[in-house]
């Protein structure tokens, strides 16, 4: 698998195992483990790297390569590798540049399981991790001699912050950093940041990219030579391989992405407008708002946070909404509330507002498929209801 893998070769592959799916416009689930050699010959010219073709599931799967094709057209990469999990592939990405002794710089607020990563496991390892605010080109600029990697999400998570990416990412260039990317908020139908000079784009696909809340998947998507480097030695050793049967579902989730992040843009731009405007409420983290559009974003998904004035019940604002559901997660088709006050009480560490940026006072939001009227009516009645005196 590390001998020459040439994930460009493997796109023959998939050409190749398409003429024996009956023509159906739906790809199979090549749901199978390992792949058989016709003779003698054919397992030595794979085993020497000849001959690039599936062996094992870890290494090379032809739905999971369908997915991976798709995803890569869509960032304007070159090349990607799926995932069992968006936190998978950050690891394995990360990994695969970064060693003992080594320095991370990476913008505040990050996903918290990515934070928490780093923290725990990297620190162990003796890898450094520099937080700086993204949108203070200066500082980050002064952190990075030295460093080996930049580790970029924008919009952050929770409070949404924006960023210049493409300063960001020239900056990373002139000193020779390879740059990443968190992109699963936008995804690529509004932010491509490999044509704002990225390196790598990395996404949690169990959000958009899915789109109905029944897989958990990841994937990294960039040029042929550093995602060639990923799939030499993360990708099979750390062995965070994506099912096939989860690859099936991402193409089949994919297919509706523009469509569906429309949709996702249109309700929440208006009700976070209409939030914006409500008494109850002190202030909207939006990107989508008209004083907080960022450059290189085309376009605003579904997922924001406000924080509630006092004289508004946090908990009875909760309870009390219909359509919203309790849950983590986002992406899917259905609206989603997460209380900032549930987070702070976690016990996972590290763990702390100040890392996060939330507001004990502020709410999540996931702006789903239902309808902007049905939805902004169950927010409403909610805040009503949660108005204390
Ligand atoms: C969910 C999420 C992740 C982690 O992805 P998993 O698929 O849950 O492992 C990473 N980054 C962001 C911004 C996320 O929201």
């Amino acid at each position: 698998m590390s001998n020459g893998f040439d994930p460009f070769e493997a796109s023959l592959i998939v050409a190749h195992d398409m003429s024996h799916a009956y023509d159906a416009v739906v790809p199979p689930i090549v749901q199978t483990s390992l792949f058989t050699f016709t003779d003698y010959d054919d397992m030595v010219a794979s085993y020497r790297g000849e001959k690039i073709r599936p062996m094992y599931t870890r290494g090379l799967n032809p739905t999971v390569r369908i997915f991976e094709e798709m995803l890569a057209k869509l960032e304007g990469a070159e090349d990607a590798i799926g995932f069992a999990s968006g936190m998978s592939a950050i690891s394995s990405t990360v990994l695969s540049f970064v060693e003992p002794g080594d320095r991370i710089v990476a913008v505040k607020h990050l996903y918290p399981d990515a934070f928490r990563l780093f923290g725990t496991f990297f620190k162990r390892m003796g890898i450094d991790v520099t937080y700086v605010d993204g949108r203070d080109e200066e500082e980050v600029a002064r952190a990075l001699p030295g460093a080996k990697f930049l580790y970029l999400e924008s919009p952050t998570s929770w409070v949404m912050q924006t960023h210049d990416v493409a300063a960001l990412a020239a900056l990373a260039k002139t000193h020779g950093i390879i740059c990443a990317i968190d992109n699963s908020w936008a995804s690529p139908v509004f932010q491509q940041p490999i044509s704002l000079g990225v390196d790598l784009v990395i996404h949690s696909a169990s959000k958009y990219l899915g789109g109905h809340s029944d897989v958990v998947a990841g994937v990294v998507a960039g040029s042929k030579d550093l995602i060639g480097r990923i799939r030499s030695e993360a990708y099979p050793y750390l062995g965070g391989k994506l099912s096939p049967f989860d690859a099936w579902l991402l193409i089949r989730g994919m297919r509706t992405l523009p469509i569906r992040m429309k949709a996702h843009e249109q309700s929440t731009v208006e009700i976070a407008k209409r939030l914006q405007a409500h008494d109850a409420v002190e202030a909207v983290c939006y990107p989508g708002l008209a004083n907080q559009l960022a450059p290189g974003l085309k376009g605003t998904s579904g997922l924001f946070s406000f924080i509630f004035k006092d004289g508004v019940n946090v908990r009875t604002f909760s309870d009390h909404l219909e359509l919203f559901k309790l849950g983590v997660s986002w992406g899917g088709h259905e609206s989603l509330i997460v209380p900032g006050e549930v987070v702070l009480s976690q016990k996972a560490q590290p763990n702390s507002a100040v890392a996060f940026g939330i507001s004990p006072r502020s709410v999540r939001l996931h702006v789903g498929l239902e309808g902007t009227e049905a939805l902004w009516s169950d927010i409403e009645a909610a805040i009503t209801a949660a108005t204390v005196g």
